[in-house]
């Protein structure tokens, strides 16, 4: 494929693209500190477009690795994106490493400079000169406008293969791959589209789901167009995750709903959404619809059942509020707990519980009381009551009251975590029943 000098990249040749991999560069995303979400944001694009990412990588601002990760990438896969490593210090090694691994030359493109220099000089500034590397243009590359920033992005025909760069900060990448890549790409794809759905059930251990969800697996994948599914779990929740492709949009849809249909079916109420929603826009919703009002009386959670709740946009709607009792004088002072039940039972004992989901109930006036109180360890556990014993009470709507006890095993913030999981789903259970 001849590299005629900057062209628009896009030669006869229509080579069809079904695999895509994306190459996050950047030190700082190896840390804690920062996360890759450009590839996230590409992914859902590409998807859209029938491509199917089947892997990426979080690289290091390193030439010689990411040379190597780049040509290793080419080596399998039809379409690389390379994002991030295209400002102008010595640290932004993308072009270098892109060119090197493709074994091109790079030239400034005199006319790129000269837009960056334009762009410095509307703001008042002169070019400084490190931001020449920025007119680096690998050989035969198509120019992708950046309208935001100074890095253009580059598009690479390579063989039978395409190479993007594209800058980092997700402000210039997004608007540059929508105008300008995806258009180059919708002229070479398979034409599959891929639909997908997120299930959610909250109840059975993964195990468990895993030992109902093998026989659907089976027929899923034996049909036309088949069902892929993978199942993530955590947080006493499972995330189920079904994608179905076909070149009509239409029927892979159709067979998602049957795959959905088929969950529903076999799980029941563990089923906590279809559509992705999580556990608290599910109760927010319900609450919603029946025009009912809640409140917590949070003592291991302190806070965090009403912080899931209220992550939610548009929960002042539902929410009336949240009290943290966490020593006894405040299940008392503050909630109206009897003194003597928490003497007679222990605080981490479901008659307080029930005392408390009863209280934040009366003293907020409001129509569903949830308490939470367990011993969310490392310390303070007992033979009878055991680190990670939580006692969970839900008082309403009406005169329903549920209490259960659980026994969570895990860290400190483990056990809180889960508490909020298991009451916000006692609440779910709740408002299911027919008022
Ligand atoms: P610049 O000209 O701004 O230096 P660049 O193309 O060199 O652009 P980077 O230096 O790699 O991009 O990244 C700039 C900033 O963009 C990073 O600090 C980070 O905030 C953001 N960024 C980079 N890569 C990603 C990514 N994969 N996901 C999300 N944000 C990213
Ligand atoms: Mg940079």
């Amino acid at each position: 494929m001849a590299g005629a000098g900057v062209g628009s990249g896009v030669n006869g040749s229509h080579v069809t693209i079904a695999r895509a991999e994306v190459v996050a560069v950047g030190t700082e995303m190896l840390g804690p500190g920062k996360t890759d979400t450009n590839s996230v944001f590409l992914t859902r694009q590409l998807e859209e477009l029938g491509i199917e990412v089947h892997a990426k990588s979080v690289v290091a601002d390193d030439f010689r690795l990411l040379e190597r990760v780049v040509a290793e990438a080419l080596a399998r896969t039809e379409l690389v994106i390379v994002t991030g490593g295209l400002g102008p210090t010595d640290d932004d090694v993308t072009r270098m490493a892109v060119a090197a691994a493709l074994d091109r030359p790079l030239a400034v493109d005199e006319g790129i400079v000269a837009a960056i220099k334009a762009r410095f000089e509307r703001r008042g500034y002169e070019m400084p000169a490190i931001n020449r590397r920025q007119g680096l243009v690998i050989q035969g590359a198509g120019v992708l406008k950046n309208v935001v920033g100074t890095a253009p992005g580059q598009w690479l025909d390579v063989d039978h293969k395409v190479v993007v760069l594209l800058p980092g900060p997700p402000r210039e990448l997004e608007p540059m791959f929508l105008h300008e890549v995806k258009p180059r790409l919708e002229t070479r794809v398979t034409g599959e589209q891929v639909v997908r759905r997120e299930v959610r059930l909250i109840g059975p251990t993964e195990s468990h789901a895993e030992e109902r969800l093998r026989p659907l697996y089976a027929a899923w994948r034996a049909q036309v167009p088949a069902v892929s599914a993978t199942i993530l779990a955590g947080r006493g929740q499972i995330e189920l995750h079904l994608a179905s492709r076909s070149a009509d949009a239409a029927v892979a849809r159709r067979t998602l709903e049957g795959a959905v249909a088929d969950v529903e079916h076999s799980f029941g109420r563990d089923v906590c959404s279809v559509d992705g929603r999580t556990l608290e826009e599910v109760v927010g919703g319900l609450l919603r619809e029946r025009h009912l009002r809640i409140a917590l009386a949070e003592s291991c959670t302190a806070g965090m059942i009403a912080a899931r709740l209220t992550a939610v946009p548009g929960s002042s709607a539902y929410v009336e509020g949240g009290v943290v009792a966490y020593s006894n004088q405040a299940k008392v002072a503050l909630l109206g707990v009897p003194a003597d039940v928490i003497e007679q039972h222990g605080a981490v004992s479901e008659p307080v519980a029930v005392a408390m989901a009863e209280g934040a109930r009366k003293v907020l006036r409001a129509d569903v009381g949830v308490g939470v109180t367990g011993v969310a360890g490392p310390g303070g556990g007992s033979e009878a009551k055991p680190v990670g014993t939580v006692a969970v009470a839900v008082a309403g709507p009406g005169a329903d009251v549920v209490v259960r006890t659980f026994l969570f095993p895990g860290t400190r913030q483990h056990v809180r975590m889960f508490s909020t999981t298991v009451a916000l789903d006692m609440v779910r259970r709740a408002l299911r029943l027919p008022a």
